[in-house]
């Protein structure tokens, strides 16, 4: 039959980034040797200590499903997590969720209607445009990329894109694409944008652990004014190496969480339950060590790239965080991107997937000899 699809998806894009990895697979496929910078995953085993809890858990039988916004165990271990970052959590307070992107999701359904301005930094992580536009959202956006990718310098424009009208702004710090992390004045420019407009904020800390010059990850929703308005998304993918675990989560005042946890029952029902058992080791500290050493490896393979680069007189806006960085290439992005990955075989996602024009954003989850090894093939053929 023709089916007759709803506005809904017909709104939004498949990722961008596709086309790249598609012609990864293909070259794969045919043999060649691909240095993969496009992906956003950390290169690590997940700590053996949260392995074995999930073994543990499932031995002992938490095959079934759970409170839907997740077992108390691991809602009072986030509110404790977050009451260490200066948020006043509690456990009723957090959803437990398969992802943060499901965090992210539920986040926009519970609060964006048909109109509703929502606005972001950019480059901005993909996914958040469409999920703005599922849920029927209008976008404004501030762009950073003329301010080496930093906000506080941004925050007269950002005073100007904002108004009474604005519903939502999401904040990413540690950032993905940029590896940008935002001031402590710039999130305070932020708290007292939102307090004298009244809108929410999304703070989404998933990079919160890679932080890198001995920096301090501050929370949005720790900050005077903001504790009522923030949502903080957060999760296990990236600190912990569990991109394939799918676990994460969103804290906010009770309101929302009962709203969110309305769609959150009537669509996933709850996290996995024995993921949900490992989520709890991970927060231990019997994690920190593992975390420690993966966020070193990132910072040095930040300081490697950086030195190579500048070897070729390629100058980055260093990264303070995540383990992305953005290349400046050439105007057409998306044809450097393909020819990249055609001639040097190295792949990386376009700036446009993130509405950066002119950058390639590279992922340095990927260890020190490949990352050698796509900077040589890069300027062999002339990319840098
Ligand atoms: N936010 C940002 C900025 C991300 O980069 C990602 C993963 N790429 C997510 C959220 C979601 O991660 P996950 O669903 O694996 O927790």
């Amino acid at each position: 039959m023709n089916f007759d699809f709803s506005d809904r998806v017909g709104r939004v894009e498949p990722s961008a980034t596709l086309a790249i990895s598609n012609l990864a697979s293909e070259l794969e496929a045919q043999g060649e040797d691909v240095v993969d910078l496009s992906v956003g995953a950390p290169d690590f085993p997940t700590p053996d200590n949260i392995t074995q809890a999930a073994k543990d858990a499932l031995d002992a039988g938490h095959t079934s499903y759970t409170s839907s916004n997740g077992i108390p165990e691991l809602k009072e271990a986030i509110a404790a997590k977050l009451r260490g970052n200066g948020v006043d959590a509690e456990a009723d307070e957090v959803i437990v969720t398969p992802g943060g992107k499901q965090a992210l999701f539920e986040t926009f359904q519970t609060l964006v209607d048909d109109g509703d301005e929502v606005v972001l930094l950019d480059p901005a992580w993909v996914s958040y445009e469409a999920m703005v536009k599922l849920a029927g959202g209008t976008l404004s956006r501030v762009d950073l990329a003329q301010h080496d990718f930093k906000l506080e310098p941004a925050l007269d424009e950002l005073g100007e894109t904002v108004s009474d009208e604005t519903k939502l702004l999401v904040v990413n710090s540690p950032s993905n694409p940029t590896g940008g992390v935002f001031s402590d004045a710039a999130l305070e420019g932020v708290r007292d944008l939102a307090v004298e407009h009244d809108f929410a904020v999304i703070s989404d800390e998933i990079y919160e652990r890679i932080v890198y010059d001995g920096f301090e990850h501050t929370s949005l929703g720790s900050l005077d004014g903001m504790e009522d308005r923030t949502i903080t998304i957060n999760g296990f993918s990236k600190a912990f190496s569990m991109t394939g675990w799918r676990l994460g989560y969103l804290h906010a005042p009770s309101d929302l969480i009962a709203q969110a946890g309305k769609l959150h029952s009537h669509s996933v029902s709850c996290a996995v339950n024995f993921v949900q058992h490992a989520g709890v080791e991970a927060l231990s500290e019997r994690t920190d060590d593992d975390v420690e050493e993966m966020r070193q490896a990132f910072e040095e393979r930040r300081d490697m790239l950086v030195d190579l680069l500048a070897e070729h007189d390629v100058d980055v806006a260093v990264p303070k965080g995540a383990f992305y960085m953005m290349l400046p290439v050439d105007d057409d992005d998306q044809a450097w991107c393909e020819g990249a990955i055609q001639d040097a075989k190295v792949a990386t996602v376009p700036g446009s997937a993130f509405n950066a024009p002119g950058y390639a954003r590279i992922s340095y989850a990927a260890s020190e000899e490949r990352l050698r090894e796509a900077i040589e093939r890069l300027a062999e053929h002339d990319y840098i």
